[in-house]
């Protein structure tokens, strides 16, 4: 005889639960589509695990997701024989939140009942949303490997404690088992469950099975016929995965409804490219730009989106080599002909297949975003700003990592300037309108905007009428290090060493700048003579307009903004 332990939720949990039982569910039927998740995420851990350990399919091979339900029970159940559950893990797992993407939910909790429940069903919040139909979850698991005397149960009524018990479970995986409250009825009947399994689920590459309804006619006459459940099994969603699909089979929905299941984000994608890449290295790629960045985007150990698939076996999250670093922000899934089923990521590193593609993500990604961007459609053009506010800085990283799509990535930045206070101004369009006889892009890197806009510096080069562009991204002053010119044209900041503006500037005011400089010679020497520790030179420039003097560097120093980041990295 097993006793029955109890354990408490996290406290995080326990107040979850009780937002989740006790508000107005604006979208209750997302249970659903969280439950069969973990499903088939179950699911894909074992087949990655029995990769190298077949053994573990035991005599149960064909992987699937069967719902069942109970109508005298009054029971949904969402069964996987999937890698299951140890009872540690159990308790660990389902009594703890782990994963980032709840906790930033938890952050967005407003208090007000009605908001919240909007973002329970915006969000899903993983396995609890069970406790928006439920008033008590069962939840039984056998491990895959161990022995059916090794089983679990574990029950919760969603309130502060869970407990666990061992069990026999012959069957391996897991199943969960929803004792639905009073108003969610609706869920016994098959039907309306298949609806929300095709809502939400059709793009997950298992077989969802449910048994089989039949009509039955009235044995007697002048009696109703009626459904009658049978004991064969059917298959109610496509159950390919959903990248193996030719693109016009799939539709905006499936695709949106398949990256909130990879992602973990409830916000729809911006943009996706779907291909399939032959050649020298076959693969299939489906990328996803994101339309918020996440908050992890610039820890260092922030989390690349690809999950690498090998002729449709899950091999990894996460699978860094498979994008540039400055393209972490993509999700998306690869599918290799070509890998190994049994690569490591140490084998990633070395892979020539994976060098290929990674250059064809970056590419792909690459032209996306030049499509989004140079799009005469509004819609487009709002999406490649949305994308620019939220991962403009990330892309400039890419001037610096990628030298080889480095003028594409040019070609995609946007800046404020002189003549636009927003963000718009690309470098085609800044040379397209350059005056003849300029030379330079000239630009300028500050804290912020108005530091830049109110810079002297600039004096000149508004009295000429000459566009300059401002830059106030932290990153800039690096990243614009890598990027000397672009398309034939040299960038030049305006605070670095002599500007000259060459041609635009005309003979008479050359001469006055002559003139001047011979009689101010003498307290040039007097100013250099005092200043001669805090300053490498004295000039005279024709840069200033209103200003009596201003500050510049030498052209080959550290800008403060590029100092003061270094220091802040620790450098
Ligand atoms: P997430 O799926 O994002 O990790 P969930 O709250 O949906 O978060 O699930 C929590 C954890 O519980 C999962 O990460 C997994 O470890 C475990 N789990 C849930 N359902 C299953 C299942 N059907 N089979 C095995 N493990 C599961
Ligand atoms: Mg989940």
């Amino acid at each position: 005889v097993h006793s029955t332990q109890t354990h408490h939720f996290q406290a995080e949990v326990a107040q979850l639960l009780h937002l989740v039982t006790h508000s107005l569910y604006s979208n209750p039927e997302i249970f659903l589509r969280e439950l069969i998740s973990n499903a088939s995420d179950a699911c894909d851990k074992l087949r990655f695990e029995a990769l190298n350990q077949s053994e573990l399919y035991e005599s149960d091979p064909d992987l699937a997701i069967r719902i069942t339900l109970d109508k005298s029970k009054k029971t949904l159940t969402i069964t996987d024989n999937g890698i299951g559950m140890s009872e540690q893990e159990a308790i660990d797992h389902l009594g703890t939140i782990a994963k980032s993407g709840t906790k930033d939910f938890m952050s967005r909790l407003s208090g007000d009942q009605k908001t919240d429940a909007q973002l329970i069903g915006q969000f899903g919040v993983g396995f609890y949303s069970g406790f928006i139909v439920a008033d008590k979850i069962t939840v039984e698991s056998r491990r895959a490997g161990v022995p059916a005397a090794d089983g679990v149960r574990w029950v919760s009524n969603g309130t502060g404690d869970f407990t666990v018990e061992r069990i026999d479970r012959p069957a391996r995986g897991t199943s969960v088992i929803l004792h639905l409250r009073e108003d969610a009825e609706q869920y016994l009947n098959a039907w309306q469950v298949k609806q929300v399994v095709n809502k939400y689920s059709d793009h997950i590459s298992l077989p969802i099975q449910m048994l089989k309804e039949v009509w039955q006619d009235a044995k007697e006459e002048n009696q109703p016929g009626q459904m009658v459940t049978t004991d064969e099994w059917e298959t109610i969603n496509s159950a390919s995965a959903l990248w193996t699909r030719p693109k016009k089979d799939v539709s905006d929905e499936q695709y949106t409804e398949f990256y909130k299941h990879i992602s973990h984000d409830f916000h729809a994608p911006l943009a996706w490219t779907h291909n399939r890449v032959e050649g020298a290295t076959e693969y299939t790629q489906l990328l996803f730009i994101p339309a918020k960045a996440p908050q992890d985007l610039y820890y260092r150990d922030s989390q690349s989106g690809l999950k690498l698939y090998v002729k449709r076996v899950f091999i990894m999250d996460s699978a860094e080599q498979l994008l540039p670093n400055y393209l972490r922000f993509i999700k998306g899934v690869i599918d290799s002909a070509d890998l190994p089923l049994n690569v490591s990521r140490e084998l990633l590193q070395e892979s020539r297949d994976v060098r290929a593609i990674r250059e064809g993500n970056t590419r792909r990604i690459l032209s996306t975003l030049e499509q989004l961007a140079s799009s005469e459609n509004t819609a487009e053009q709002e999406k490649f700003a949305t994308f620019y506010a939220e991962f403009g800085a990330v892309l400039k990283e890419g001037l610096g990592e990628d030298t080889s799509n480095r003028d594409k990535i040019a070609k995609l930045l946007r800046f404020a300037s002189t003549n636009s206070d927003s963000v718009t101004r690309s470098l085609t369009d800044y040379k397209a309108a350059m005056p003849e006889g300029q030379t330079a892009i000239y630009y300028i890197t500050a804290e912020n905007f108005a530091a830049a806009k109110n810079s002297p510096q600039l004096e000149l080069f508004r009295k000429k009428g000459i566009e300059v562009l401002l830059m106030t991204d932290r990153i800039d002053e690096w990243a614009l290090g890598f990027l000397t010119e672009f398309d034939g044209t040299p960038l030049q900041s305006v605070t670095k060493g002599a500007v000259d503006l060459g041609a635009l500037q005309d003979d008479e005011e050359k001469k006055a700048a002559e003139a001047a400089a011979e009689q101010l010679k003498p307290l040039l020497e007097q100013l250099q003579e005092t200043l001669k520790d805090k300053a490498k030179a004295v000039r005279i420039t024709t840069r200033l307009v209103d200003s009596p003097a201003c500050l510049v560097q030498d052209q080959n120093d550290l800008s403060p903004q590029l100092a003061k980041m270094f220091k802040q990295m620790g450098q």
